[in-house]
């Protein structure tokens, strides 16, 4: 099975502005000579000496944040499921997550994927249905896309997986979580996303996100899809902040 683009959140306006943003990419993609989203220097969309300047999360992780340096005892996060990050959010990482949110680059989001993918496999976890984190509707309707689901979806290519943006939608409109600590993350994400038994029901879910601060947006997401049935949560993103 492929990802697949079933389900595509908003109405008409929000699936013709995520058609229109991907044409656009393509059509950036056709004008200026594809550049490293880490640099910026001409060339793929990742480059080597990019991926040489990465800190990696990997090696011996805490079992439920995926930190080095403690154990899952002495875990200060109160994750109810294993969350994995590919690698710290500095240097050419800031940059990538970035561009990303700017520009439906799916050169990229085909790379960010295939981290993923890595770890899933490290991992031995055995998602069967890959959700990314829903965007609020109006922030998906401005922007045309949401960036975390081109990550999902070439997450899912990867792993040969579905890949369901309908399954998992937020509800309710939230502030922006920056400046907020991790307490007031947590309230402020609460009962925001609904988990759509239907689809849920007896699987095993891998929710994908590009960044992960307090994790209070993937728990938030995790318990839903709890909530509806799943029988098992992992969540996974690229970059962790913090
Ligand atoms: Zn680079
Ligand atoms: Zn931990």
């Amino acid at each position: 099975m492929t990802a697949s683009r079933e389900g595509l959140p908003g109405d008409g306006h929000g699936r013709l502005r995520h058609c229109l943003a991907l044409w656009l990419d393509d059509l950036l993609g056709l004008l200026f000579p594809s550049r490293c989203a880490g640099c910026g220097r001409a060339g793929p969309a990742w480059c080597a000496s990019c991926a040489t300047r990465v800190e990696l999360l990997a090696g011996h992780l805490c079992q439920l944040c995926g930190q080095p340096g403690h154990g899952s005892a002495d875990c200060r996060y109160a994750f109810p499921f294993p969350v994995r990050s590919y690698a710290r959010y500095r240097g050419p990482i800031v940059r990538a997550l970035l561009h990303l949110k700017y520009r439906p680059n799916r050169a990229l989001a085909q790379v960010m994927g295939s981290w993923l993918a890595t770890i899933v496999r490290r991992e031995a976890w055995q998602p069967t249905l890959i959700l990314p984190v829903p965007l609020a509707p109006i922030r998906q309707r401005h922007r045309g896309y949401n960036q975390a689901a081109l990550i999902a979806e070439s997450l899912a290519s990867h792993l040969d997986l579905p890949c369901s943006e309908a399954a998992l939608t937020r509800i309710r409109e939230t502030r922006s979580q920056v400046g907020l600590d991790g307490t007031a993350r947590q309230s402020n994400v609460a009962d925001a996303f609904q988990a759509h038994a239907e689809i849920l029901g007896g699987s095993r879910i891998c929710v994908v996100d590009d960044l992960c601060t307090t994790g209070a947006t993937l728990i938030a997401c995790g318990q839903a899809c709890l909530e509806a049935g799943a029988l098992q949560v992992y969540g996974l993103t690229v970059g962790r902040a913090g």
